[in-house]
């Protein structure tokens, strides 16, 4: 499999069947957690590769597919990319971990179940997500059709056309399929070839690396000699890594002395790389990739390393513990049944913040009208002009309600 060079994000309400069709596309069932690799490497990436290919005689859409021979002529199929998706979860609480794949989407997937009226909590919340970072190359799936007649199909199809209505995914085509039963998968494809094209590569810009999982894959009981080194795993937003580079990681690591608390960089070397499930001599920015390192795996087990920078030393954005916002809040609270109106951002009121993969809570130090200042309780490595996600607890739990730019 070659490397993939682009970004798939599956969004969309629980239970609608992203992770069905990750599995349906990609031969990979997400939910386990685990990918096994070349070389009995296991990396719990939470993700799947696949390579979409095409007939080299059959038309489109009917010839696209992820099979190595032709489902209608037999023929052997031609490699068109591969793709990388982030399939990310429905459910209402883990907004979180939804947002910080968000930011290494290039594009999405918004799957809405046709069985169900639309739009229903976390596909207006995933869709108010995507529009508020940015994300812009979008198609929506109707997915389950095989559930219900087509009337039914056609009526739902209207209600997904008023949601949408305003909205990044006012003209994103709209493919009604079965991830089940693996039907209209061909111009599913096809939607995502002309809707989410390949990023441009930033090659000759230093290597920056947004980590979106970190591993220990070594079994217990492993003998010393034969400890793997910690693995991290992510995307190139930029530049090029080959084994054997010495790359910088911030924040870094968290020092506690004499009653105050520093960050301090992580250095380290690459002395693998996995992309495509396959082992590379080079990283290059687009899909998801795991490099192993030379850092003791304790540092990186369990996803420690979530939300951290890794490049090229010298060259990372400054770490922060404190950043002003110019902010753009939204009206109403969505992925709730009662929307209720967003009120301004107060002194002291604790936020939620994601920036690039890393989630954080911030204390507002100060705030007025479209622009606030605030003290961080995990530090972020981010750049001036990085675009953040502002969360805000209501009830139970953090609700989106705007998006902020670092200022200073
Ligand atoms: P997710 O929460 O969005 O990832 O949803 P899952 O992929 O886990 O699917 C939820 C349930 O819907 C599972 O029981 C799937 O088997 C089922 N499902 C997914 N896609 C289809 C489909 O196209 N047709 C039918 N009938 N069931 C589906
Ligand atoms: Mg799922």
């Amino acid at each position: 499999m070659s490397q993939p060079c682009v970004n798939i994000g599956m969004v969309g309400h629980v239970d609608h069947g992203k992770t069905t069709l990750v599995s349906a596309l990609s031969g990979v069932w997400t939910d386990t957690h685990s990918e096994e690799m070349k070389r009995g490497i296991s990396i719990r990436l939470g993700y799947a590769d696949t390579t979409f290919r095409k007939c080299p005689t059959c038309p489109e859409p009917q010839g696209l597919s992820v099979a190595k021979t032709c489902e209608h002529c037999g023929t052997k199929t031609e490699e068109v990319r591969t793709v990388s998706f982030v399939d990310s979860p429905g459910h209402e609480t883990l907004m979180a971990t939804m947002l910080s794949g968000a930011a290494i989407m290039d594009g999405a997937i918004l799957v809405i179940a046709a069985n169900e009226e639309c739009p229903q909590p976390q596909t207006k919340e995933h869709l108010m997500a995507l529009n508020i970072i940015g994300i812009k190359n979008i198609v929506i799936v109707q997915n389950k059709i095989d559930l219900v007649p087509k009337e039914k199909v056609i009526e739902h199809y209207h209600q997904i056309k008023e949601f949408v209505k305003g909205t990044v995914a006012e003209d994103a085509p709209i493919v009604p399929i079965s991830a089940q039963q693996n039907i209209n998968i061909d111009v599913l494809i096809g939607a995502m070839n002309e809707m989410i094209p390949t990023p441009v590569q930033k090659l000759d810009k230093p290597a920056h690396l947004l980590i979106a999982r970190s591993f220990d894959i070594n079994k217990p009981g492993t003998p010393i000699d034969k400890i793997a080194g910690g693995v991290i795993g992510g995307t190139l937003t930029a530049g090029t890594l080959k084994a054997g580079d010495d790359i910088e990681i911030r924040p870094g690591r968290k020092v506690e002395s004499e009653n105050a608390v520093r960050w301090e960089p992580i250095f380290t070397n690459v002395n693998l790389i996995i992309a495509g499930k396959e082992k590379a001599d080079e990283a290059t920015p687009g899909g998801l990739l795991a490099l192993g390192t030379g850092l003791d795996p304790s540092i990186t087990k369990s996803d420690s390393l979530t939300g951290q920078v890794a490049g090229v030393p010298g060259t990372l954005p400054p770490t922060r513990d404190l950043f002003t916002l110019e902010l753009k809040l939204l009206e109403r609270v969505v992925g709730v049944s009662d929307e209720e109106s967003i009120g301004k951002i107060k002194t002291s009121e604790p936020l939620m913040l994601n920036v690039g993969t890393a989630t954080t809570v911030g204390i507002v130090t100060s705030a007025r009208e479209d622009v606030a200042e605030a003290k961080l309780k995990r530090p972020v490595c981010a750049e001036v002009g990085s675009m953040v996600a502002i969360s805000r607890r209501i009830g139970s739990r953090w609700r989106l309600i705007g998006v902020g730019v670092i200022k200073d």
